[in-house]
């Protein structure tokens, strides 16, 4: 069985036809020019979607249906986005209705961050568990729990928000109006905060002076300075990011009791600097009668998590159907 599982960002759509191993057959990126009505999204991204469902078909093999993800908060049946800061034009738009209209295929859809614990979970880093726990670090911090390969839904669409859990009562104000919610500190924006701080200690970093020529330090560069040219600040950036990302993960293990947690997201390229710190942290703490072991696990697919997690969202769904 494959199906098309589409990705859709800020500013682009990733779509991908993925067979049930997960493997990609086929992707495509659907970028939009401008971003003002509907259209300027939906025509370019429908024109993509039908191309790509043309040449499946044509290649011999079969599409049993279309997974997509959004980000913002979607309606209670997950039928379109109720509000999406960056994707405005589609706030209260019927987009599943449109999608099945266009195509006469079903369209399922979902948070970014089910759809990428979902494929972690079912063919991922985390397949050979029963309970995984999936956290996806980048711009914000949010998460995903699947137990025996299905999606927990015990708030309207998810495990809640994990990102607001509160880590430093006195810290950094979030954008949920909170001050040190895990979000201040494990995202992008607070690996930068990090870096701000440790910096001016560390003068001859690369990174000190690439932050005095005015440029925004990135996760990537970060780990880039700590890998190849082994520099002190960078690495101690990582383990501060690292320490904290243990102790949010702490709190997600005392609410979600997993046997695995699956980092992906743009902070997780940063991997074993973070993860190796994340995980001392979290063993200190976790008490193994309560808990068990609980392994942290980098994502298996990264960038592709949510195209596949999309397309293995509908084959579930269609598979419940059939059988
Ligand atoms: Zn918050």
């Amino acid at each position: 069985m494959n199906a098309v599982g589409i990705d859709l960002g800020g500013t682009s759509a990733k779509l991908a036809v993925v067979d049930s191993e997960g493997k990609i057959l086929q992707h495509r990126k659907s970028v939009w020019d401008r971003r003002e009505a509907v259209d300027d999204i939906l025509v370019p991204l429908i024109a993509e979607l039908k191309d790509i469902l043309r040449s499946t078909q044509e290649g011999g093999s079969d599409v049993a249906g279309i997974g997509l993800s959004t980000p913002g908060y979607l309606n209670d049946d997950r039928t379109g986005i109720i509000y999406a800061a960056n994707l405005q034009m589609l706030n209260g738009f019927p987009l599943v209705k449109t999608l099945e209209e266009e195509t006469g295929m079903r369209v399922m859809m979902d948070t970014d961050v089910n759809a990428g614990g979902l494929a972690e979970a079912v063919l991922g880093a985390g397949k050979d568990f029963k309970r995984v726990l999936f956290v996806s670090i980048g711009t914000g911090l949010g998460g995903s729990l699947i137990v025996d390969r299905k999606l927990v839904r015990h708030t309207r669409h998810g495990i809640g928000h994990l990102g607001h859990i509160i880590l430093q009562p006195d810290g950094e104000i979030c954008g949920c109006g909170n001050r040190g919610c895990v979000e201040t500190l494990v995202s992008a924006q607070g690996i930068h905060r990090i870096a701000e701080k440790i910096l001016p200690h560390y003068p001859t970093s690369i990174l000190y002076e690439y932050s005095r020529s005015g440029k925004k330090i990135e996760a990537l560069d970060i780990y880039l300075a700590a890998r190849d040219k082994s520099d002190t600040a960078a690495v101690e950036i990582l383990q501060q990011e690292g320490a904290w990302l243990g102790l949010a993960l702490y709190n997600f293990c005392a609410i979600c009791a997993p046997e695995v947690i699956v980092v992906g997201g743009g902070l997780s390229e940063a991997g074993n600097f973070i993860l190796d710190k994340a995980r001392d942290v979290l063993n200190e703490r976790l008490n193994p009668d309560l808990y068990g072991k609980v392994e942290i696990k980098q994502s298996h697919f990264g960038v592709n998590a949510g195209v596949v997690g999309n397309a293995v969202n509908v084959m579930q769904l269609i598979r419940k159907n059939i059988t």
